[in-house]
Order: C-alpha cells, then sequence, then structure tokens
C-alpha cells in the first residue's frame, strides 16, 4: 500500500510506501507504538547489523572485531554528516544526548556575570546543568518570554542581547508538546551579535529536515532512539569547525587527548575530542545503519507524513469530550500532549500499556518545569508521539481506548 505525502521541495505529492515502513519494523506487529518522542521501534537493518556485530565480538574478540569494521564505524560520521548537512571532523559520537550536550556545555570557559539566554522549553538535564553552571562561576542564567503562539520570542531575545551573553541554548522541540522553536530565527541573532548558540535538537533530528547552516547554531546535540530509530545508548553532538579549538573538554582520555611529554597533551583538533575510548560499538554499528536508513526514506518526506499523522491525530481526539489537546506553536510536530478530565496522564499511560500501547506521561520530574509551570500544566500530560510507520488505523484504533477510558470514569 503505497499513500500519498506532500513533498515541498518538488512542490508535488510523493508515493510513501507504509507497507515496506511496516514490514521493516518487527515491532509493528506487537504493538501500537505511540512513543517515538521517548524511543523508536528499530527496524530490521538496524537490529540486523547490531546483532551481527555482537556475534563477531563473540566469535573473534571485541578488540579485533572492532578492527574489522573500521569502515562501518567511520561510516557512521559521514552519514551524519550528511543528515545534517556539516563534515564528519565535526561530530562526536557519545551514549546520550545529555552527555552530548553536557560535553559542548561544560567546555565553555564561564565566568561570572556572564548571562546565560534560554527559552521556557529548555530540557529539564541543560537546566539543571546550566544551574550547577551558574553556581560554580556566578554566570546567571536569564529565561527569555514566549511570544503568542508559545515560541521563544525572537523580539524579546534580540531585546536581551548584550556583550555579557555567552550562551544562547535553544530545544528546539521539547519533550512538552509538538511546538517546534524558530531555531533558524535565534540562529540570526546569535550570528549577528557573535554569541556562541547550542540547539537541543533531540526531537527533531531525523523527524524533519535539519540543516546546521540553515539553523546557524555552534554546537547540536541528538540521541539515537528516538526519531533516527537507533539502538539505546547513542548519539552525536555536532561543533562548528571554527569553535572547536577554543572549547577544551571537561575530561579527556586518550581517544581526546595524546600525552606526548610526560608533561604535556595535545587535544585532538576534530569533535572527537568529546569521545571516549571505550564504548558500546554494537549500537554504533546499528547507528550508523539507522542514519542511513533514515536517508533512504527522505527526511523531507518523513516530515510530511509524520505531520499528517499527528494532525489526524490531534483532529480526532479534539472530538472526544474530555479531551484537551495541549501542544502550542505555529508548526506543531509528531509530539501529540494532551489531558483528560479528571485522569493522572501516569494511570492513562498505564490503561493504554494494557491495550498494547506505547505513551508517556510527562510532568515535572522529567521534562521541562519552566514550561509546566507557566501552563499551568503541574499534574503533567499524556504524549502520544508518532512516526512515519505508524498508520490512519493505528490512530482510530488509539482513539477507540482513549474514549473506552473516558466512558469508564
Ligand atoms: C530525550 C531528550 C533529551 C535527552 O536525551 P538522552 O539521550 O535521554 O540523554 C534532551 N532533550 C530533549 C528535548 C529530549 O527530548
Amino acid at each position: 500500500m503505497f499513500i500519498l505525502v506532500f513533498d515541498k521541495d518538488k512542490g508535488k505529492m510523493m508515493l510513501f510506501d507504509i507497507q515496506r515502513a511496516r514490514r521493516d519494523t518487527p515491532g509493528c506487529a506487537n504493538i501500537v507504538h505511540f512513543d517515538n518522542a521517548g524511543y523508536s521501534l528499530m527496524p530490521q537493518p538496524v537490529l540486523d547489523a547490531a546483532t551481527s556485530y555482537l556475534q563477531l565480538e563473540a566469535q573473534i574478540g571485541s578488540y579485533r572485531a572492532y578492527i574489522r569494521s573500521y569502515e562501518a564505524i567511520e561510516h557512521l560520521y559521514s552519514s551524519i554528516a550528511k543528515l545534517i548537512g556539516c563534515s564528519h571532523d565535526e561530530i562526536a559520537i557519545l551514549e546520550n544526548a545529555t552527555l552530548a550536550w553536557d560535553m559542548a556545555f561544560y567546555s565553555i570557559p564561564f565566568r561570572a556575570g556572564d548571562r546565560i539566554l534560554i527559552g521556557t522549553t529548555e530540557y529539564i538535564n541543560n537546566y539543571m546543568a546550566i544551574l550547577q553552571m551558574t553556581r560554580k562561576t556566578g554566570a546567571i542564567v536569564e529565561v527569555i518570554p514566549d511570544d503568542d503562539y508559545g515560541q521563544i520570542s525572537v523580539e524579546a531575545l534580540r531585546n536581551s542581547l548584550d556583550e555579557r551573553v555567552k550562551l544562547i541554548a535553544i530545544t528546539h522541540t521539547a519533550n512538552t508538546g509538538g511546538l517546534v522553536n524558530p531555531i533558524e530565527e535565534v540562529g540570526k541573532v546569535a550570528r549577528e551579535a557573535g554569541i556562541l548558540y547550542i540547539v537541543d535538537a533531540c526531537q527533531s533530528v531525523g523527524q524533519m529536515p535539519i540543516d546546521v547552516n540553515t539553523i546557524g547554531c555552534d554546537m547540536l546535540a541528538t540521541p539515537g532512539r528516538k526519531y533516527l530509530r537507533a539502538p539505546r545508548g547513542t548519539s552525536f553532538l555536532y561543533v562548528r569547525r571554527e569553535v572547536l579549538e577554543h572549547l577544551e573538554p571537561p575530561f579527556l582520555d586518550t581517544e581526546a587527548a595524546t600525552l606526548v611529554t610526560r608533561n604535556c597533551y595535545e587535544v585532538r583538533s576534530d569533535a572527537r575530542r568529546f569521545e571516549n575510548w571505550e564504548a558500546n560499538i554494537a549500537a554504533r554499528i546499528g547507528f550508523a545503519v539507522a542514519v542511513d536508513y533514515t536517508l533512504q526514506w527522505e527526511v523531507e518526506k518523513i516530515w510530511q507524513r509524520v505531520k499528517q499523522l499527528s494532525s489526524q491525530l490531534r483532529t480526532q481526539l479534539r472530538q472526544l469530550p474530555g479531551v484537551t489537546i495541549q501542544d502550542r506553536g505555529i508548526i506543531q510536530n509528531g509530539l501529540v500532549t494532551f489531558t483528560l478530565e479528571g485522569q493522572e496522564p501516569e494511570e492513562i499511560k498505564r490503561q493504554l500499556a494494557e491495550q498494547n500501547i506505547n505513551v508517556s506521561a510527562v510532568g515535572l520530574h522529567n521534562t521541562s518545569r519552566l514550561d509546566l509551570e507557566s501552563r499551568g500544566l503541574l499534574s503533567g500530560m499524556v504524549r502520544a508521539s508518532v512516526h512515519y510507520y505508524n498508520t490512519e488505523e493505528e490512530i482510530e484504533y488509539f482513539c477507540a481506548k482513549i474514549a473506552e477510558i473516558l466512558a469508564k470514569r
């Protein structure tokens, strides 16, 4: 079964092979997976690559397996470079997106009085790192208000600039909903003022087209397991070449640096200065295949499909009395958040799990506190996040189950 999606670049409808997407995704047979913002289902080629690498490790030993698979691992860097429009030496591979973001952030030499500007949706882990940095160094964090649509106000950002601003940190799409922040406009502001700019793109890479030069960011972090459909324990960090030499990593090992004399080390010149030597190679082999697999589908097509599905999901949920859709923003992506009158998000998640449906409950403990507080959503929300391999039928099924939960009240 092919379905039609609109391809903006080519200005026409394109065929999307949903049957292939389903066939390639073994998990589709067991589960309605609406938690792609938390973790996606791996496609078969990713699973095959990672498991056969583990087999090889068992057969010839992990160091030898590594040498034999050297090219496949190197390939990961070029594939990511292709995906986000940078060079392979501007990419570091790490274990999770928190660490990727942190390695860049903790490398910035903050001083007392430096200002760090963020939006209300900054991810909880980034925010805690920033708080810690303010305590250690005397730097200051300031939250730029939202505009009327809930996006970061680019005007307010521009008006807050002065020579003390050291960093602008923006989460492209928070895990609290479909809102997409205007990171390109923020990039223009950062470029004009010559301020360092880091983007948390955890929810967007693999879901929508991302080009670091269009964004104008200096650093960008993303995990493998979300919209890229890679195994867990994978992420990448992008750092622009011009910025690299000014960022000395907070810790070093023999991958990141060379001890040239007993008193002297040299840090690598490329982005791998942020890596460690030891890693889960099987996961990285899977990650490489996942990025190539994403490129095969074409990100623009994935994006059109995800927008179609999520807009259908919002429309159908809105028709159920007792459901409130909580997503804001001008552009809305695959993350659909809602509350049900008088029901705890964790309890709804539990009931859906009994029906083989995966969703997340997002709340103060795992997401942006500033965002939820400013919107008065202290008890959190249910988050149903779709990917291109989900179907219209799954949405029907999902909404029917939500209707049943509502009827049981
Ligand atoms: C998931 C997520 C992260 C953290 O990624 P990990 O790989 O779990 O460390 C950071 N920011 C946002 C917006 C996220 O959704």
